[in-house]
């Protein structure tokens, strides 16, 4: 039993951290898969860079589409929220992305990128070269989710798979993870982790036009053939905004998990711009 002053081992916490920009170098970049990127950043000012969960992102810093400097802008500590460029300055690409791995000891953070089409970032992550300029903001906060469910549920596309990558790399034995990806065949990989894994493909799809649309989406269908097993357990998902929020509804309703230990977000969304929203209702 436990009474009001046991933490309950069991809770997220969410962790803030100071926000800092470090001005960085492309140390290697690498194909691993026909639709996918390995970016390797290095650079002194990586020094103490921290990131505490496969679900952080940093606000990845490009230089502006046609541009080959990258000129940044200021970050306005104590004013108003959001970076601020000059009248006239070529503003850089901004987007998120997931810190992949970071290695202290080479002082080096990977990024993969999904090669998904003519978005600047993915454009530049087709090119990107050693030697080429990018900076990088944040992690800004962490949502930090225990390892001590009896069972994670991780739900993607090709966008939350570096984060699911990543996490089945740090949950240690012992875990049970279930894990649902939609993705190009070409694209799929081998996962590594000392959990049991329970991994299905099923087949990419284009963004989905509306709500109902999305339900009949590979990942919502996977997920309404899910059966989760007995205990307590946490879900997290990620990728294009209707058929995510079509996931959490499935989940919510069909297998009645309680909305705190879900954890949606719309990673991107059909004709936007570095789209992000955490999905809560
Ligand atoms: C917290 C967070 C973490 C993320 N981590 C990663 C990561 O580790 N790796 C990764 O590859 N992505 C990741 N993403 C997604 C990435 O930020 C978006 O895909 C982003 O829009 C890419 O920027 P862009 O400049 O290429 O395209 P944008 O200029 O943002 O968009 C251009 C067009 O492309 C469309 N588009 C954007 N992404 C996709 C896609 N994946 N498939 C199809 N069409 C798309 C948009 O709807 C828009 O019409 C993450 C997003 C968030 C919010």
């Amino acid at each position: 039993m436990t009474d009001s002053t046991t933490p309950d081992p069991l809770a997220v916490q969410r962790v803030r951290h100071e926000l800092v920009r470090r001005a960085l170098h492309v140390r290697r970049a690498e194909r691993i898969s026909p639709n996918f990127m390995r970016v390797t950043l290095a650079g002194d000012a990586l020094d103490g860079f921290t990131s505490v969960s496969f679900d952080d992102h940093l606000k990845l810093m490009l230089p502006a589409p046609g541009q080959t400097e990258l000129v940044l802008p200021d970050f306005n500590p104590g004013g108003p929220r959001g970076p601020r460029v000059d009248d006239g300055a070529p503003r850089p690409v901004m987007r998120d992305y997931t810190p992949r791995h970071y290695n202290a000891a080479a002082g080096e953070l990977d990024i993969e990128f999904a090669l998904h089409g003519d978005g600047p970032a993915a454009t530049w992550a087709a090119q990107a070269q050693p030697g080429q300029q990018v900076a990088i903001g944040g992690p800004r906060g962490s949502f930090v989710i225990p390892t001590g469910f009896d069972w994670h549920l991780f739900i993607a596309d090709d966008t939350g798979l570096p984060a699911i990558a990543r996490r089945l790399e740090e949950l240690p034995a012992g875990c049970r993870a279930i894990v649902i990806v939609a993705i190009e065949e070409a694209d799929r990989r081998g996962l590594t982790s000392a959990a049991t894994l329970d991994v299905t493909w099923v087949a990419p799809q284009p963004a989905p036009a509306d709500a109902s649309a999305a339900d009949q989406s590979s990942l919502a269908t996977a997920t309404r053939s899910l059966k989760l097993p007995a205990g307590e357990g946490y879900a997290w998902a990620a990728g294009e905004a209707h058929t995510i929020a079509a996931v959490r509804r499935v989940l919510v309703a069909q297998h009645g998990l309680d909305k705190s230990r879900i954890r949606a977000a719309s990673y991107w969304k059909q004709g936007a711009e570095g789209h992000h929203e955490n999905l809560a209702e």
